[in-house]
């Protein structure tokens, strides 16, 4: 079997882009895979067009060994944009080869471990009793982990983010939320480095012990050293890693024990390939596995044969909740086939491949420019979105 063309599409689904990527092959059997640097997606579909290049004619079956040929053979080896687009390749090379050998994904990868993949919910409510109703709502419907409302923390009008008018509010609707929900919901914020190391420390001191199960990324993540000073001034577990681009992005913050729940993002992390080997590496740390999955039903399925395959496995992020009739990100119309999602968790798939089907033809919707917010301060610098 060769390759016989590479094709993204960056298109918008939904509520936003989606960068998707095609391998064909020589056999009739196609794979997709989906790209997770958001914001910059035009910036991965032209490093998917230079491996284009040189995967024409390779065989697909060689997922591991392309993986290698696409990282190391140029000077500039990894970076976000270009394990990026290799995410994707090597997500649509698994795509092929279990639709090659009639089996899901996840036997590829040693079998499944698990029969469905528990899910993580946010809150959408604003800080106060709507977001502590939500939380109600997410336990009444099977959810025992969620984040509370991070998207709109802190940002006011006209992307306005103030540190600590945002902490202050914030720690006291998270503390009456804990009383509102009891010990038996793990509660989780992410604070979307928006915070300094003294910020995140005020914040998390603000409340008492058992109010968090963890903080997702409170700081910026470029070092490793920030992490391990905030580590001494907390005791809260850190669920890091989305970003990360590599296994050596992760070897840091793996091996001096700074995150505590993996926020792998297959999409991102370079694929299947790659991610299993994050996911070992924390295995032989005892730290489970939190995948990021905030894009479409590409990078969930991959998410959920990841985490079918993997021993240390805690919960998938999801934006499936009690408040979305319409998925923001799962269109019918282009994804016909998608993974099955029962009360609070996805189900794992026996049919051959990642159990996605792309209606090409539906993919009419063109790419839109999108900017991130640009938040700024009150005296008019900008900050972390
Ligand atoms: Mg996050």
């Amino acid at each position: 079997m060769k390759i016989t063309d590479v094709k993204p599409f960056p298109v918008w689904v939904g509520q936003r882009n989606q960068l998707l990527v095609k391998v064909e092959t020589d056999a009739g059997i196609s794979g997709w895979g989906e790209s997770g640097l958001s914001g910059r997606e035009l910036a991965v579909a032209g490093a998917v067009r230079h491996y284009r290049e040189f995967l024409i004619g390779r065989n697909p079956m060689r997922a591991g060994a392309l993986w290698q040929e696409m990282y190391r053979s140029q000077y500039f080896e990894g970076g976000r944009v270009l394990t990026a687009a290799i995410s994707a390749l090597d997500i649509a090379l698994h795509d092929i080869k279990g639709k090659a050998l009639k089996v899901p994904v996840y036997q590829l990868l040693g079998g499944k471990h698990r029969d469905f993949i528990p899910t993580m919910a946010t809150t959408k409510g604003p800080l106060g009793p709507d977001m502590i109703q939500q939380a109600k709502d997410l336990l009444a419907n099977g959810w025992i982990c969620m984040r509370l409302s991070s998207d709109q923390m802190g940002i006011g009008k006209d992307n306005l983010f103030e540190p600590r008018e945002s902490i202050a509010a914030t720690a006291e609707w998270f503390i009456k939320t804990r009383a509102s929900v009891g010990r038996k919901a793990v509660l989780g914020v992410d604070y979307h480095h928006r915070l300094s190391v003294a910020e995140a420390a005020s914040f998390l001191q603000m409340m008492p012990s058992g109010t968090l199960d963890f903080i997702e990324e409170p700081i910026r993540d470029e070092s490793p050293e920030a992490y391990e000073t905030l580590r001494k001034l907390t005791p809260v577990p850190f669920a890091i890693g989305e970003e990360f681009p590599s296994k050596w992005a992760f070897l840091p913050y793996v091996e001096k024990g700074l995150t505590n729940y993996a926020r792998v993002d297959i999409c991102n992390v370079g694929g299947f390939t790659e991610a299993m080997k994050v996911a070992g590496w924390c295995e032989a740390h005892y730290i489970d596995l939190l995948p990021h999955n905030p894009l479409g039903p590409i990078c969930t399925a991959a998410s959920v044969h990841l985490g079918a395959a993997v021993p240390n496995f805690s919960w998938l992020e999801t934006w499936k909740n009690p408040w979305d009739a319409q998925d923001r990100h799962d269109d019918a119309r282009i994804f016909p086939v998608m993974m099955k999602f029962e009360k609070a968790h996805f189900v794992v798939p026996d049919g051959p491949g990642l159990g996605v089907e792309v209606n090409e033809a539906a993919l009419n919707e063109p790419f839109r420019p999108w900017e991130a917010p640009h938040l700024h301060r009150r005296d008019g610098s900008y900050t972390n979105w």
